[in-house]
């Protein structure tokens, strides 16, 4: 997709803080973070939304949270505690229609969320 942010990311038109990044998902560090670590996990495919996830697509679907284990443990907050969040579409709040998983931590997370 030539319009989307998150896809320059991963063409390298744009370059985030980059966390973690495997052959199949890049995470960087929010511009906006809403707590101490505050990454999004994103897949290298595009993939607008959650609803746009396919069977084809389960085993990226693991990676991402596979990825976001690994930047819990690089930001060494596995322990302590964090929240992986998926916004999908306009009630949840999604403003990038690329999927990509939030990974908060570093501070208590009250619940539920708003
Ligand atoms: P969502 O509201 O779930 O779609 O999340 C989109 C996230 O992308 C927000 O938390 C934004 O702060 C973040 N964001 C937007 N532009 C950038 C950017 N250029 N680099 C890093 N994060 C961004
Ligand atoms: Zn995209």
């Amino acid at each position: 997709m030539t319009d989307c942010l998150f896809c320059k990311m991963v063409a390298g038109e744009i370059q985030p803080d980059v966390v973690y990044e495997n052959e199949q998902v890049l995470a960087f560090r929010d511009l906006n973070p809403q707590a101490p670590t505050h990454v999004l996990v994103i897949p290298k495919k595009h993939i607008a939304t959650l609803n746009d996830l396919q069977g084809e697509d389960t085993a990226l679907a693991g990676a991402l949270f596979h990825a976001a284990k690994e930047v819990a443990r690089i930001d060494n907050i596995a322990e302590r505690g964090y929240r992986t969040v998926v916004n999908c579409n306009a009630e949840a709040g999604q403003t990038v229609f690329h999927l990509h998983l939030h990974v908060l931590g570093g501070r208590p997370m009250g619940w539920p969320p708003g």
